[in-house]
């Protein structure tokens, strides 16, 4: 399962060079090119899959089992005050590498990364509503 004019692929087969920290059967993490701030990391899995809904529980799993080390290993390294983990799906939400990849970015006051975070509210009944197409959905 590779693509061939895939970045992260190419990073996976070697044919891309990337600055490693951390490599499983699963997985990859290496430092992002166009770090948001020092330190960012990005975690992929080896197989060329492109968005987080595709990966199989299993795949999502084995993935996900170093993301506490390397938060906590990104935050030592780089002594920030805090973490986001973030994960982009689709064009629309900034996916720009079709190759699903969890980023780890550093975060410190006054730093350059905002988030446009609008909190709604929702009008009467649609909470639930939403709530159950999304658990009739799983
Ligand atoms: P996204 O917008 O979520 O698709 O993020 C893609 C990320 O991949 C960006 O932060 C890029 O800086 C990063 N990136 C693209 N190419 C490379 C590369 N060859 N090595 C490391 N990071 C890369
Ligand atoms: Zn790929």
């Amino acid at each position: 399962m590779t693509d061939t004019d895939c970045i992260f692929c190419g990073i996976v087969s070697r044919r891309i060079p990337a600055t490693k920290v951390y490599e499983d059967d699963a997985g990859i993490a290496f430092m992002d090119i166009g770090p948001i701030a020092e330190g960012h990391v990005l975690l992929i899995p080896r197989a060329h899959v492109a968005t987080v809904d595709q990966l199989s529980p299993d795949e999502a799993a084995a993935l996900l089992r170093p993301l506490p080390a390397l938060v906590k290993a990104v935050q030592a390294a780089t002594d920030c005050e805090g973490v986001n983990v973030l994960q982009n799906n689709g064009p629309i939400a900034h996916q720009v590498v079709q190759h699903v990849h969890f980023h780890i970015i550093p975060r410190n006051p006054g730093d350059e990364f905002h988030f446009n975070w609008p909190a709604h509210a929702y009008g009467p009944g649609r909470m639930k509503q939403l709530a159950e197409e999304i658990r009739k959905n799983l």
